[in-house]
C-alpha cells in the first residue's frame, strides 16, 4: 500500500505549486451566492490552461469542464460561492488575501468549498496524464453556483440541462479526507396564525394572533424531543428560529403572527411527515393557521431564475454500494491507509443529486466542517494534494 501511495501521491505532487496558486487566487475573488461570475471565469481559465477537452459556463452560471469521452459518466462537484465574511474586525487576517502559513492556506472559502474545486480540477487532469481509460469514463468537473443560499439548485440545473445521464457524483465538500455517504435533510417552514384586531384597551373584543401562536410554540418545543433518531444520521430536530407579527398599532391586538422553523430531517422523515406533525399538534387551529414551505427565487449571476421550494431531502448511500467501495479504494491509495466512512453534519448539493434524482453520490474533500463559515477558514496544503490523488483514482475505480 505504501508503494502505491508513494507512486500516486508522487505524481500528484507535480501540481503542488499550481494548486497553491490556484487556491490563493480563488480566495482573492469574493464570490457570495449569485455573484460568482468572476470566480467561474477564473476556473474556466485554469481548465483551459490544463487543456480540458471542453470547458463552458452553462445558462445558470455553473462552470463545467470535461475530460474523457467514455460511457461511465461521473461528476466531480464543488460549489463556487462562499458565505460572506461577517464582521471584518473578527478576522485576525485579511479573509481575501489567501494567506499561506505553516502549511495551511487561509481565507474565505478555503474550507468551503474551494478546498474541493482545486483538487477536483487538478485530479481530473492527473487522471488524463496517467494515460487512463479516456474511452471508458467521462469526467465532468462542475463548479456549481448558489449552494450556500439553496443547496442543490446549481447542481440541479447542471444535471438536468447541461450534462444529463450522469451515473455517479462525488462532492468535494469538507470531509477531512474521509469518505462520506449522506446527511440529514432540512426544510424551512413558516407557520402563520391569523387573529382579529381590536383596540388594545379592550383586548377581549378581538383574538390575539400572538397568543394563538404561543401555545403552538410550546408544543413545537416538545415535538423536538420526540422526533425520530437514526444510528448513522442522528436525530431529526425542529427549532423555532424567528417570530414576527403584524398589528395596526402598538395599541392594537395583532391580527397575524408568523414563526419560522428550522427542521432537520433524519432517515425516514420527509416533507409530508414534517408538515403533518405540526398540523397534528393539539393547538394547531386549521381554520386560523397554515403551514408554508418557503420558496427560493434569487436570480443567478447570469440573471436566470429557478424557483424552488426550500425542501432539501435526506439522503444516504449504503456502505456496500459500488461507489462507496470505489471511494474507499481510491482513498486507500491516496492516504496509504483505510479511510474512515462517515456523514456530514451540514447539508450539501447531495440533497439534489441523491436526495431527488437518486444518482449515487459520495463526498471526499480536504479541510474540516468545523472550519467552514468560521474565521479559521483554512485548508492544509498536503491534504489538497492527497485529495488530488483521490480524484485522479476515483474514475478508474468506478469504471472497473
Ligand atoms: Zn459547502
Amino acid at each position: 500500500m505504501c508503494n502505491l501511495k508513494t507512486s500516486l501521491v508522487g505524481k500528484a505532487e507535480k501540481y503542488r505549486e499550481d494548486c497553491i496558486d490556484f487556491m490563493r487566487d480563488l480566495i482573492r475573488i469574493p464570490g457570495v451566492s449569485c455573484k460568482e461570475k468572476e470566480v467561474a471565469e477564473r476556473i474556466v481559465k485554469e481548465m483551459k490552461h490544463l487543456k480540458y477537452d471542453k470547458v463552458w459556463i452553462d445558462d445558470y452560471g455553473n462552470v463545467i469542464g470535461q475530460i474523457g469521452h467514455g460511457p461511465v459518466r461521473i461528476v466531480f462537484d464543488s460549489h463556487i460561492d462562499t458565505v460572506d465574511i461577517g464582521n471584518r474586525d473578527s478576522w485576525s487576517y485579511d479573509p481575501y488575501l489567501g494567506k499561506l502559513e505553516d502549511g495551511y492556506i487561509y481565507g474565505r472559502g478555503a474550507s468551503d468549498n474551494h478546498n474541493g474545486t482545486v483538487p477536483q480540477v487538478y485530479g481530473a487532469a492527473l487522471f488524463r496524464d496517467l494515460g487512463e481509460q479516456l474511452d471508458k469514463v467521462t469526467i465532468f468537473v462542475v463548479g456549481s453556483v448558489q449552494e450556500e443560499d439553496c443547496d442543490g439548485l446549481g447542481l440541479q440545473y447542471a444535471l438536468e440541462h447541461s450534462i444529463k445521464n450522469v451515473d455517479f457524483v462525488c462532492m468535494g465538500e469538507a470531509t477531512d479526507l474521509k469518505v462520506y455517504r449522506g446527511h440529514r435533510g432540512r426544510m424551512e417552514i413558516n407557520v402563520v396564525a391569523k387573529g382579529i384586531s381590536c383596540h388594545g384597551s379592550a383586548p377581549e373584543r378581538g383574538k390575539n394572533a400572538i397568543y394563538r401562536m404561543s401555545k403552538l410554540i410550546n408544543e413545537i418545543e416538545k415535538l423536538n424531543t420526540t422526533l425520530q433518531d437514526d444510528l448513522f444520521l442522528g436525530k431529526g430536530t425542529c427549532a423555532v428560529t424567528h417570530i414576527s407579527c403584524e398589528t395596526p398599532s402598538l395599541c392594537a391586538v395583532p391580527d397575524l403572527c408568523r414563526i419560522h422553523i428550522d427542521r432537520r430531517l433524519t432517515h425516514g422523515e420527509d416533507k409530508d411527515l414534517a408538515v403533518k406533525q405540526i398540523e397534528n399538534l393539539p393547538s394547531f387551529d386549521r381554520e386560523n393557521m397554515k403551514v408554508e414551505i418557503l420558496r427560493y427565487n434569487a436570480p443567478s449571476h447570469t440573471g436566470k431564475v429557478l424557483e424552488t421550494e426550500k425542501y432539501f431531502p435526506t439522503w444516504v448511500l449504503q456502505e456496500e454500494h459500488p461507489l462507496v467501495q470505489a471511494g474507499k479504494r481510491s482513498a486507500e491509495q491516496a492516504l496509504g491507509r483505510a479511510p474512515e466512512i462517515g456523514r456530514w453534519v451540514f447539508s450539501t448539493n447531495g440533497v439534489f443529486s441523491m436526495g431527488r434524482l437518486k444518482i449515487p453520490t459520495i463526498g471526499f474533500g480536504p479541510a474540516t466542517e468545523e472550519d467552514a463559515h468560521s474565521t479559521r477558514d483554512r485548508v492544509k496544503v498536503d491534504d489538497l494534494i492527497t485529495a488530488l490523488a483521490f480524484y485522479a483514482k476515483l474514475p478508474i475505480e468506478v469504471s472497473r
